[in-house]
Formats: structure tokens, sequence, C-alpha cells
């Protein structure tokens, strides 16, 4: 059967990644978390005081920096930067905060499309993130765009931090997210856009469960129909 690929587009914490990783699972697919290779990035230039405005120091520590993915014994992916393993930390707040400066800077998102690209060069993998269908993949057989209302989505990333162990106020995440967004949204280098030809998905009254159905049904779709 042809392999495809579904770049999954869209806001902060609107279950891009949760819907993903299933939809991924279900297909048989390889899952790529483009925001955790982000985060990964901000954690290195977080803890080596990389300054973001230096180029030269940027290409320095780009050129250390490794991001991979492995699969653990729960079939669950996770980050790794240098060899180690960077799940946890990379989704602190602390990261979310800095993470939209780091990935608008031209060099890192280079450096990270390239990557992109060789893992998708085969097909049969999903991914989400900002630019995925408009500037990763334009030429992807599936695209969407998720979004959902600002404060659903915030109760579900607070919920989510919490379950790390990481308390942090309601305000706290709807700014962050609010902040996040309109950065995404306005920077010069791949900004966060509905790509050509992508479905767009309101996910603020959807269960996780319907997401995924809903875009395993596309997939199947895709995946069947001649090329
Ligand atoms: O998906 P997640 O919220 O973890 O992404 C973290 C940040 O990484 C986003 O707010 C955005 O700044 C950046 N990002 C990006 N392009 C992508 C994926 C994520 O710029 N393809």
């Amino acid at each position: 059967m042809r392999k495809i690929i579904v770049a999954i587009d869209g806001h902060s914490a609107c279950g891009k990644s949760t819907t993903a990783k299933e939809v991924a699972k279900i297909l048989g697919y390889f899952y790529v978390d483009s925001g955790a290779m982000y985060r990964a990035v901000t954690v290195y230039f977080l803890e080596h005081h990389v300054a973001i405005t230096n180029p030269k120091e940027v290409n320095r520590a780009l050129s250390k920096l490794k991001v991979s993915f492995k699969i653990n014994p729960q079939g669950i992916t996770e980050t790794y930067l240098n060899g180690l393993n960077v799940e946890r930390k990379i989704r602190k707040m602390k990261v979310s905060e800095w993470v939209s400066q780091v990935s608008a800077i031209k060099e890192v998102r280079d450096a990270m499309v390239e990557e992109q690209r060789r893992m998708g060069k085969k097909k049969g993998i999903v991914m989400d993130g900002r630019d995925i269908g408009s500037v990763v993949f334009p030429e992807a057989e599936l695209k969407l765009f998720l979004t959902a209302d600002l404060l659903v989505r915030a109760f579900r990333r607070q919920k989510e931090l919490l379950e790390r162990d990481e308390l942090v106020d309601l305000d706290s995440v709807i700014e962050n997210l609010r902040k996040r967004d309109e950065y995404d949204s306005s920077r010069k280098v791949s900004p966060l856009v509905k790509p050509k030809g992508a479905i767009v998905i309101d996910t603020t009254h959807v269960t996780i469960d319907e997401q995924v159905d809903e875009v395993v049904r596309l997939a199947t779709g895709k995946i069947v129909q001649q090329p």
C-alpha cells in the first residue's frame, strides 16, 4: 500500500501531538514532534548561554548539537539531545518561555527543516508543528490545521504540566500560549499559517478519540486514493 505524509500544523496546545502520536500508531507510521526539536535546541541554548542575537554563536552551537528520537519500551517516542534523554526537560515552562524566540532564528530553522525532510524521505510519517504543511512538506498528501479555544487549550496544557509535577497558574499558561501563537504567527521566517489545501479541525468541543478517528479516516482516504 502506498505511504503518505500527514502534516499537522496549528496553534499551541490544541492536541496536535496527542492526535499525531495516536494516528501514527494506528497507521504504523513514524511520528515526529517537530516542536520537540525546537524545544531541545532551546534547552541546549539555555544551558550553554548561547547569545541568540549572535549568528556566529548560534551556528557554533548548532554544529555541536544533535537532536534525535528513540522509541522507549512502552512504544512512546522520546527526544534526545546529544544522546541524553531530554523528554521531561523540554516540556518545562522555562523552555516554553524561550522556544518561540529560538525557533524564529533562520539558522535554527534551516538546520531543523533539513533534518525533518531527511526523516520524511521514505514517507510513512506523521509530523506535527507550525510549518510542516507550508514549508517542510508542502507536497504532503494530507495537511491539517488544528485550532481550539484559548481557554480550553490552557486548561489542557495546565493539566499536562501538573501530570509532570509542575504547577503553573492558569493565567501564566494562557499568557504563554497567547504570546507564542502571536510570536509564531508574526515571525519573518516560516510563520504559522494555515497551509494551502489544509483541512481545518477545531478541537474545542471534540474528544481526542473523535479527533484521532477523523484524522485516520482522512488519511485512509488518501492512502487508498490513486496517486
Ligand atoms: O509544538 P510545541 O508547542 O511543542 O512547539 C514549541 C514551539 O516550537 C512553538 O511555539 C514554535 O515556536 C516552535 N515550532 C516551530 N515550528 C515547528 C514546530 C514548533 O517554530 N514546526
